[in-house]
């Protein structure tokens, strides 16, 4: 039986630690209280947003409807072979700790992925990424419940269309599905380590490590996190604010004769990706704030909650940064933080 509240600040869900009024919040742990806090919110006629661990969204507004924190529990395994296993987690297990529990049985593939916050079950929403690894790359499949029909169906990994930051459930199956179960294959031997990212290897230079094992790589990681990101505990923030833009090789070539110095990473298809934290740096936000949201002094992708910024201030800030972008360099940035507006 779901416990529902009403009228309470979502803040303290949320690392961006911004007020907002949710009309109606519950916590379920079962499928069936699932169900029962979707045919509260049919009933009340209102929509209903599940929530994870509140690490990319920004509220914007009061929140008319029902806040369904997903805290389905249980991490299972299952060999393929003697050299892969299946991994799974319910959605509401914390990130970190599931691979952490992977690493310590030596399964290898998510060990670049360590420390980003959240839960499983959000993971696949943005195909989160990091130091050159992307949860697609060791992705199975997913189990979700279909809001509408009740029926939950199993999605493979072509289904879920992954792509930069993006999937299926962001796009054509946005507020239709919840996740409930991921599953992963991982490696029990011969690991795949993914140390092109230049400070991974400083890292393990200094540490003078010439073999390292998928531990050393997540250790090194988290190291690495820890020196470079803002602490949601101290300012509140989602991560990465917006996405880096892609543009065409032409587009590049221009701005490359202006900006000689432009840092890029050539992708497939004719396209180049710029980092949105050096563009913002060039604009001259770094570091700056307006009113209580500003962008990191070290860090121009993040945007932080300097204490007691509103989510319209945040919002206010990143829509400067965008036009400032697009004068500057025509190229337009967009948000990766779920607005809820
Ligand atoms: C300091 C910091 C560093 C970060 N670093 C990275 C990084 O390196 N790489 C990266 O990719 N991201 C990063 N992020 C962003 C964030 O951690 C990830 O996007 C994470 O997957 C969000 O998970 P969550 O459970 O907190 O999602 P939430 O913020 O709770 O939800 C995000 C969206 O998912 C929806 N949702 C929640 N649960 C479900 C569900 N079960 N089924 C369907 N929809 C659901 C919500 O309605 C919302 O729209 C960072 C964030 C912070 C604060």
């Amino acid at each position: 039986m779901i416990t529902l509240q009403e009228n309470i600040d979502i803040k303290e869900f949320t690392t961006f630690k911004v007020p907002s009024i949710c009309k109606y919040f519950t916590e379920i742990t079962t499928i069936d209280e699932l169900q029962e806090a979707i045919d509260f919110s049919r009933k009340k006629k209102l929509p209903l947003m599940p929530l994870g661990g509140g690490s990319n969204i920004l509220f914007v507004k009061p929140f008319n409807g029902l806040v369904v924190k997903i805290n389905l529990k249980g991490i299972a395994e299952t060999f393929k072979n003697d050299d892969y296993v299946y991994a799974s987690a319910y959605a509401g297990e914390n990130w970190d700790d599931f691979v952490q529990s992977c690493v310590s049985k030596n399964y290898g593939g998510l060990e670049n992925l360590s420390l980003i916050p959240g839960n499983v079950g959000t993971s696949p929403l943005q195909n989160i990424g990091a130091y050159g690894v992307e949860i697609k790359d060791c992705f199975f499949s997913l189990k979700a419940l279909h809001i509408e029909s009740g029926k939950v169906e199993t999605f493979t990994h072509e289904s879920c269309n992954f792509g930069y930051r993006e999937s299926y459930f962001k796009n054509e199956g946005k507020d239709k599905y919840i996740i409930l179960e991921v599953t992963f294959l991982l490696t029990r031997r011969n690991h795949k380590l993914h140390m092109e990212y230049g400070a991974i290897q400083e890292e393990l230079i200094k540490k003078n490590i010439s073999n390292p094992t998928i531990q050393d790589v997540r250790e090194v990681v988290m190291q690495i996190r820890k020196s470079k990101l803002p602490d949601p505990k101290v300012y509140g923030n989602a991560g990465s604010f917006f996405k880096n833009p892609v543009i065409s090789n032409e587009k590049f070539e221009l701005l490359q004769k202006d900006y000689p110095t432009i840092p890029h990473y050539q992708l497939e298809n004719h396209t180049v990706k710029i980092p949105a934290g050096w563009l913002i740096e060039q604009v001259g936000w770094k570091g700056r704030n307006q009113k209580q949201a500003a962008v990191h002094n070290k860090q121009a992708l993040v945007l932080i909650n300097l204490g007691n910024a509103t989510g319209n201030e945040v919002y206010d800030l990143s829509f400067a940064i965008i036009n400032d972008v697009k004068d500057k360099f025509g190229i337009d940035l967009t948000r990766e933080v779920n607005i809820i507006s």
